[in-house]
């Protein structure tokens, strides 16, 4: 059992109280306490000094109220920094999707295969039609594996939204266009593009799914992401970020026993909000993302 935070700096504040400010000589092993809380938690290095940065920038001269010790005043300047970079400070707008002035609006989903994409996207057909009271409109543009058009077909079906048919035959580009027209055709509020995942980064894949945004051009590109994925995160992030436009992040399979460090270092190579926490396999296991809470799982 890791310690929590406030254990670990527990054990290093014991020899410094009654000091009156943050200095770089009282926070110097906190700080590697941090640290090394933040690499257990999976965090990946760069997001980890930027973060430690942050702190250090944040504390220095800070006074300590004499109910505090040092450690207590630091704990509170790195849950503050956490939960801001977690998106605290974007405030509760920042989880919300955008619709377009003219529907449908539409939805694109990337992302690596297994991550939880097209579950993702039933889980977000079902949020909008129960809660938003959307006419809902799904499509796979998977064509290499005919069974993520079948699964796509039965999350929509479970869902209550409209499935478009696709066949691995036809184009990614051709398949999103025609449900973008049918969509349109049939007064859909929003239209839903689920796409291929590989088990790595794939410079043809990113090319496609480059194509299938410049063609469909999409309200909402939503970058969905393991919280189980541990370091590697910060590199698909990357390559998404470089290749398509995001507007948001969905953080899946948070039920697991990840500290969802991913979710830090996400946020850190692309700056965009995480509007969804997937946490579990059922279609009602959607939540808003909650940034206060998120931090204070990394921290643990
Ligand atoms: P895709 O390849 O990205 O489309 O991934 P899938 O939607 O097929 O999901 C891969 C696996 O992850 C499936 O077994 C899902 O049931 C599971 N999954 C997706 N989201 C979650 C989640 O939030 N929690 C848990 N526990 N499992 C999830």
């Amino acid at each position: 059992m890791l310690d929590n935070l406030t254990q670990r700096l527990a054990k290093v504040v014991k020899t410094m109280r009654g000091e009156a400010r943050l200095t770089e000589a009282n926070t110097a092993e906190m700080l590697r306490e941090v640290r090394m809380a933040l690499l257990e938690a999976d965090v990946a290095l760069p997001a980890v000094r930027e973060f430690i940065a942050k702190v250090k920038e944040k504390a220095m001269g800070e006074e300590v109220i004499s109910s505090l010790t040092p450690g207590q005043a630091l704990v509170g300047v790195v849950q503050r920094e956490m939960a801001a970079l977690m998106g605290a400070d974007l405030g509760p707008e920042a989880t919300q999707l955008s619709f377009a002035q003219q529907p449908p609006a539409i939805i694109l989903m990337a992302g690596l295969q297994g991550v939880g994409k097209t579950t993702t996207v039933g889980k977000l057909a079902k949020y909008l039609k129960e809660e938003k009271k959307k006419k809902v409109l799904t499509v796979s543009a998977d064509v290499y594996r005919p069974a993520a058009i079948a699964q796509l077909k039965t999350v929509s079906g479970q869902a209550g939204a409209d499935f478009f048919p696709s066949t691995p035959q036809d184009k990614p580009v051709d398949i999103a266009l025609a449900a973008l027209d049918w969509a349109k055709k049939h007064y859909h509020d929003v239209l839903i593009v689920d796409t291929a995942g590989r088990l790595g980064i794939d410079e043809e894949m990113m090319k496609e799914i480059a194509a299938v945004h410049g063609a469909i051009k999409p309200i909402e590109t939503l970058f969905v992401v393991d919280a189980m994925l541990g370091q590697d995160a910060i590199n698909t992030a990357k390559a998404f970020n470089d290749a398509l436009p995001l507007t948001g992040i969905v953080l899946t399979k948070l039920d697991g026993d990840s500290r969802g460090g991913a979710a830090l270092s996400v946020r850190h190579v692309t700056g965009k909000p995480i509007k969804f926490a997937g946490v579990s396999e059922k279609l009602d296991g959607l939540e808003a993302f909650d940034p206060s809470r998120m931090a204070s799982r990394v921290l643990g």
